[in-house]
Formats: structure tokens, sequence, C-alpha cells
């Protein structure tokens, strides 16, 4: 009889343990998550940013509010953002800043540029970018821009009107980028939405895109093959990541879902690799500009189970955010 009851009691409170996870909880599974891969992604979402400037900007865009009138941003020196491109796989190249990547997938059928920049950095990095790494930017033929953020579509419409590249952008976020109106570099021209998971083949290269709202209400992320010397790899790209969207239990619970729904493609995929759209989280800046030496594997590719604690980071993280948000 004693037996039983003690047994009762230590199987609640274990129930009760589970139930009680605590912020804490949340942030020291992210952290363990994060490890020595991903400290810049920890840090970007499990410490809580204050909302800056910068953060309620890009929350107005995305809630598709008309663009208040702004001062014109000052342009940084060049210095502070300029990068030479790198060749990190076979038909993979970084043509990012030192904050910010795009890239450029080589098929047999023309280029995919995936992410644009800022307007001030993409005619240089892009274009630039390319010619030096001995790529032809009127092969140029589709653009995919994973959302519409500053940091990441001003880039895309002189691709469009220099090279008459398709562009490809979640539906949510053609809406947001046309309501609000202006943004240096131009509005692309309204092309391919996605609004339901699709595939892109170009050429000898099949791209899964992937809708992950969140980030952004249209955040596109994608799984894609590459070759590291010659041999396939599987990609997963994470198209929206920090928390500077509108903060609420249901904005959160969107994010955790979509963050869930792409961990599972990737590793149903095979994903080995993870990249992004900002160095900080893919540490692209120093991995996508390593010397290839023949027989070297990528830096990039990490393994399966690297690649899930992305998500892990994230998704963790973003609990945590929940939880403070309700002050418990
Ligand atoms: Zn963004």
């Amino acid at each position: 009889m004693k037996f039983t009851t003690a047994l009762l009691l230590a199987s609640g409170l274990g129930l009760a343990a589970v139930q009680a996870a605590t912020i804490d909880d949340h942030v020291f599974a992210a952290h363990k998550a994060a490890g020595l891969d991903y400290p810049g992604t920890f840090a970007r979402v499990c410490i809580q940013p204050p909302n800056s400037g910068d953060a309620l900007a890009s929350a107005r865009r995305t809630a598709g509010a008309a663009a208040a009138p702004q001062p014109p941003r000052p342009t940084p020196a060049r210095d502070a953002w300029y990068a030479e491109p790198g060749h990190p796989f076979d038909n993979l190249y970084w043509l990012g800043s030192k904050v910010h990547n795009s890239w450029a997938l080589k098929t047999s059928a023309g280029i995919v540029i995936i992410d644009t920049l800022y307007n001030y950095a993409s005619e240089t990095e892009i274009v630039g970018g390319m010619k030096k790494l001995g790529l032809n930017p009127a092969d140029i033929n589709y653009v995919i821009v994973t959302h519409g953020h500053g940091d990441h579509d001003e880039g895309a419409r002189l691709l469009q009107d220099k090279f008459g590249a398709h562009v490809v952008m979640g539906t949510a976020d053609w809406d947001a980028i046309a309501k609000a109106g202006n943004m240096p570099g131009g509005v692309p021209k309204r092309d391919i939405a996605v609004s339901a998971d699709q595939k892109l083949t170009v050429g000898d290269t099949t791209i899964s895109i992937i809708t992950t709202p969140g980030h952004t209400p249209g955040t596109l992320s994608m799984i894609f093959p590459v070759k590291d010397h010659g041999k396939t790899i599987t990609v997963a790209y994470n198209g929206g990541t920090a928390f500077n969207f509108p903060r609420t239990p249901a904005n959160f619970d969107i994010y955790i879902a979509s963050q869930k729904k792409f961990a599972a493609a990737a590793k149903a995929a095979g994903a080995v690799a993870l990249i992004s759209n900002h160095t900080e989280f893919d540490g692209a800046f120093y991995k996508a500009r390593i010397a290839r030496a023949a027989g070297d594997t990528s830096p990039f590719v990490v393994g399966s189970d690297t690649v899930q604690r992305y998500f892990t980071v994230t998704s963790e993280c973003a609990e945590a955010a929940k939880m403070r948000l309700k002050g418990s």
C-alpha cells in the first residue's frame, strides 16, 4: 500500500516537473543545442534584444503598414560591410557582406541567386562578386528572396531590371512590400508568388521551397543539393530567424510550428549542411571563404544531428520569448 502511494507520488512529481518548464529551462535547452556550432543564433534569439528602432521598423513593414516618412538611411562606410566573395561548394558561391549572405547556385541551365542584400551592397557584392569568381551575371535567371526585409530584398529590382531574372518571394511578403511602397533600389515587380510548398527545377537542380511563416508571414526556406568535390550534399537554408516581428503568443506559435516543419523536412531530405541569410547565424563570412583543398570536406557539412540542433535553438528560444511575454 505504502509502496503504491510512493510510486503514484513519484510519477505525479515527474509529470509536474515536465509541465513546469521555465524560461530558463528553454534557454538552457537552446544553449546546449547551440553548442559551439550556433553561438550567434543563440545570442540573437535567446538573449532578449531590446525593441530597437530597426526591429520596430521591420515589424511595421511585416504588418504591411504604409511606410511612415523616415529620414534617409545613411549608407555605411564600405569598410564596415565589404567582403571578398567565396566559393564553398563546387556549384554554390558566396556573395555576401560581413553581415548578410547572398548566394549563387549554378545549375546546368543558369544561375539562381538566393537573397540580395541591402541596396548599398548588392551591385558590388553580387554583380561584382560573380565577375571576380568567373560567373556571368547575365546567366542569372531566378532570384529567390527568403523574406521581404531590406537586408535581403533590396537588390532584387536591380537583378530583375539588369538581367531579366524572375523573382520568387512569399505571397504575403510581395503584398507587404507593395503596400510599403518604396525601398532603396526600387520595389521589385511582382513575379512568382509562393504560398504553398513547391519545387523549382532549374536545369539539373531542384530546389524544394518550403513556406515557413513566422519571421515574416511570407518567409520561405529551402532544401537543395550542392556538390562538394563531386559529392552530392543536401543543404537546408533557413529563411528567417530573428524575432523582429510583432511579439504575440500567436506569432511565436506560428514561428515555432514553421521551425519544426522545416526541421522535419530537412531531416527527411537528409540535410547535412545548414546555411542562412545572416553570417552570425551560419558563420558564412568565415566558412564560405576558407580555401578549398582537394579532398577537404566543406566546413558547412556538419551532419544531420547538428543541422537539427539549429531548429532546437530557434524553437526553444521562441518558447522562452513567448513565456517572457506573459511575465512568467
Ligand atoms: Zn528579416
